[in-house]
């Protein structure tokens, strides 16, 4: 059984889903969580019966705003007094920028991007997409502990049930250090809904979209679905779409439940981003598109006539 210390992420004191799928897939092991201030019962409670036995709760000057400094100097101290064999993280954007900045301070092994998590007794065994998705390596650390791994969201799922008790919270007065680079500003981005690394489920237009105004018909469906809604870069770079929503090499990677792409031809560069999605359903004119090749299921048709019609049956499904 190892010792592993996980850093939850939270979104105005709502814990990232990512958090509760490590938490459920490393079960069996000896579990804490580490968060900054802000954090809300709820979540503290959610993690407690995800197997949390204690959360350090970090509060500090400096420490109100995400800054990579001050939060990788006040985590490494956290770290430091829990002899941890693992420290596990979500790869968000935070992850992402926080968490090889920590493994650097401890001089440490860190494997990013993690999509399959396994143990040979207390040896962490992951898996990991290369080479844009097409190659999946099966990896582990080497060298000083504690090792460090960020996982990719949506990728492992939700645990069926969360059957632990409640943690024990321990308050930490954080220390930030020296910060040379500050956080001015945070600007939300263009949509209210879920950030597409974290949604469930994606409904994405291509360039066939025409317009920014058709996306109206792609917003109408993710909104009956509860979903959100990306774009190919030819959407982005046409101006239909903001960048924020673009999927692949360049843009974001997902890993959605389903993944809807609608007028997308399935570049191989459209692919990279969201290839490891559970279903992919493709809307395209073009029976050839190799969009097709990658679907899990294919309607050859007009989006403008299909997303409408699929939008409307959706609804009586959901109600
Ligand atoms: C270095 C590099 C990085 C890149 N990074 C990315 C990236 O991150 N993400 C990305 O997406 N691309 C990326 N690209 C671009 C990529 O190569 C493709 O050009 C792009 O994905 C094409 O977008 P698309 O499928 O929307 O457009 P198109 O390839 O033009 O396809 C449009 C599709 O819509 C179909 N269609 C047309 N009308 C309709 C209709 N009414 N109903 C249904 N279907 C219709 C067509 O049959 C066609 O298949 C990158 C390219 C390079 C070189």
């Amino acid at each position: 059984m190892a010792k592993i210390l996980v850093f939850a992420e939270h979104n105005s004191g709502t814990v990232k889903g990512v958090t509760f799928e490590i938490l459920g897939k490393l079960s069996s092991h000896t579990l804490e969580v580490v968060a900054f201030d802000g954090l809300s019962d709820d979540g503290v409670a959610e993690l407690g019966k995800h197997g949390a036995t204690t959360i350090h709760k970090i509060k500090g000057e400096g420490l109100d705003t995400y800054s990579p400094e001050g939060y990788a100097n006040a985590l490494k101290e956290v770290i430091s007094s829990g002899s941890y064999d693992y420290v596990f993280a979500g790869s968000t954007s935070l992850g992402k920028d926080l968490f090889p900045r920590v493994a650097g301070m401890f001089d440490a092994g860190m494997i990013s991007e993690v999509v399959e998590i396994n143990f040979d007794g207390e040896t962490f065994k992951g898996t990991r997409p290369l080479f844009a998705g097409k190659v999946l390596a099966t990896v582990e650390l080497d060298g000083p502990k504690p090792h460090f791994v960020t996982v990719r969201p949506n990728s492992i799922g939700m645990p069926d049930s969360a059957a632990g008790g409640s943690a024990n919270v321990v308050d930490v007065t954080g220390n930030a250090g020296s910060i040379r680079a500050v956080v001015n500003e945070i600007i939300k981005g263009a949509s209210e809904k879920l950030d597409l690394t974290e949604a469930s489920i994606i409904v994405s237009g291509g360039r066939a979209m025409k317009n920014s105004d058709n996306f109206k018909i792609l917003h109408e469906m993710a909104d009956v679905l509860g979903a959100t809604v990306g774009a190919s870069r030819a959407a982005v770079d046409s101006g239909y779409a903001d960048h924020s929503m673009q999927v692949g090499q360049t843009g974001k990677t997902v890993a959605p439940t389903l993944y809807i792409a609608c007028g997308i031809s399935g570049a191989i560069q459209h692919l990279a981003g969201m290839r490891t999605s559970k279903v992919i359903v493709a809307i395209n004119t073009d029976p050839d598109a190799p969009i097709f090749q990658k679907a899990d299921y294919g309607i050859v048709g007009d989006l403008f006539k299909v997303v409408p019609v699929l939008t409307e049956e959706l609804k009586k499904l959901m109600n």
